[in-house]
């Protein structure tokens, strides 16, 4: 998310458990015991962090239930310091790099996938380009679920905005069959992080826009077990996170994205055929917007709250 802290802290890294269960890929949306289905899960992001600070706890818990999980990120997040004498760009690309995979293999992301974008400049990216490129991502994967900032980028960052727009073009544009997960923000969740967000400096202003609960389809309240791994993840990300836990201590940096949720915006065959074709489509239509909501059930009862 380049929220410009750069401490180093790699004593943070927890590595993934054992205990993961792997299935056949080719079953797609595949189940085990009661957990969600979301088979093969494509998560684009614009900066090395944003899957750990928005979506971790998915991932992880996704990644427990079998799911293959391909990461596709849309830059190395070299600008993402506001002390460039000591991470100076040259050197923060590959550093992020490296915090990038610490991370994944704390949340058991299965692959990388890199477009070629300079940080901080996707909205000059033409769309038709950026949407493109995660089309093929999208062939090639085949994902049963794809999740990704929603329009406003959750944050109000420009390059979430972007990849938003592409992701959910690309999705359109497929007619891909994979159910599309927009990350959101609830009323309460805005409530609690804006107590901590002059310390946090996260958003930009006017931000984060605020779903209402009746429109999320997953939310996750982590405890326990998913949260630890969420904060292992979030710590493996030290240039963007050190800092912050000195300032906003341990307990009230794990608080801070505690919660995830998520607009289930429907499958691809809910879109009219002639926003398919088209790279310009501004936002999926809302009267064809299919929200669902997730049940569920033990053992991931024990983490998250369904709504
Ligand atoms: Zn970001």
């Amino acid at each position: 998310m380049n929220y410009d802290r750069y401490l180093l802290d790699p004593g943070s890294v927890r590595r993934a458990r054992g205990h993961r269960h792997r299935v056949d890929q080719s079953s797609s949306g595949a189940q085990i015991g009661n957990r969600p289905r979301l088979g093969t899960v494509l998560a684009v992001w614009a900066h090395p962090d944003d899957e750990s600070f928005v979506a971790g706890g998915l991932l992880a818990a996704a990644s427990d239930a079998g799911s293959r999980i391909v990461c596709l990120t849309a830059t190395r997040g070299e600008r993402g310091t506001a002390d460039p004498a000591r991470w100076h760009t040259s050197r923060l690309a590959r550093t992020r790099t490296r915090e990038l995979a610490a991370a994944q293999a704390v949340l058991g992301i299965d692959e990388q996938r890199w477009l070629p974008f300079e940080d901080g400049a996707c909205h000059t990216i033409a769309p038709g380009h950026g949407m493109a490129l995660v089309a093929q991502a999208i062939a090639d994967v085949r994902p049963d679920t794809i999740v990704t900032f929603g329009p406003d980028g959750l944050t109000g960052h420009t390059d979430h905005q972007a990849v938003s727009r592409w992701t959910s073009h690309a999705w359109a544009a497929r007619g891909s069959s994979a159910r599309l997960l927009w990350a959101a923000i609830t009323a309460d969740t805005k409530r609690r992080m804006a107590k901590v967000e002059s310390v946090a400096k996260a958003f930009y202003p006017g931000y984060p826009t605020v779903t209402p609960d009746h429109s999320v389809a997953i939310r996750l309240d982590l405890t326990g077990d998913l949260l630890d791994r969420k904060f292992s993840a979030i710590r493996a990300h030290a240039t963007q996170s050190a800092s912050l836990v000195h300032r906003m201590g341990e307990d009230g940096f794990r608080r801070w994205w505690a919660t995830e949720s998520y607009i289930d915006v429907g499958s691809g065959a809910a879109i009219a055929p002639h926003h398919r074709t088209s790279p310009l489509i501004r936002t999926i239509p809302s009267h064809r917007t299919r929200i669902q909501r997730d049940r569920l059930t033990s053992p991931w009862r024990n983490q998250c709250s369904t709504r």
